[in-house]
């Protein structure tokens, strides 16, 4: 069966940054997606090293940055890194992942000013894996997996 690597936090796994999960996707769907597809779960904010809860954090440029000021771009780069090993060892070429996270995102992110403002840009575990080869679906397009 295909894998496909998926936010842990989209799966109902307490992984946020808030120490919520963020389940945007529905059982039907999750239901369809895992009878097709052996799911993968991961998050590369943990894997990164940060704890849950977690102050959140925004990219800023080729850094990320938390809300008080810290810079995490070292753990963002060790999620990615571990995302992008555990996708090769595995043999995964898709992955479904969280929109506008600083990790997860595949094409809207906050701008780094922690206004709420979205732009156009990629998470850095999403980027990552992209120019690896890796396709990236949100939880807006899973009806294309
Ligand atoms: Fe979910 Fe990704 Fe954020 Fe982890 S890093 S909580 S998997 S969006």
């Amino acid at each position: 069966m295909e894998k496909l690597l998926i936010s842990a936090c989209l799966l109902g796994v307490t992984c946020r940054y808030d120490g919520k999960s963020k389940k945007a996707i529905d059982d039907i769907e999750l239901e369809r997606l895992g009878a097709k597809y052996e799911l993968v779960p991961f998050c590369p904010e943990i894997y990164g090293g940060l704890p849950t809860p977690r102050i959140p954090s925004e990219r800023i440029g080729d850094r990320v940055v938390m809300k008080n000021g810290t810079d995490v771009t070292e753990n963002y780069n060790k999620g990615a890194a571990e995302a992008l090993r555990i996708a090769e060892l595995m043999g995964i070429k898709k992955a479904l992942l969280k929109e506008r996270s600083p990790s997860c995102a595949k094409s809207e992110i906050y701008d780094g000013s922690f206004t709420g403002k979205v732009v156009l840009g990629s998470g850095v575990a999403a980027e990552t894996l992209k120019s690896h080869g890796i396709e990236v679906f949100s939880e807006y397009d899973v009806k294309k997996l």
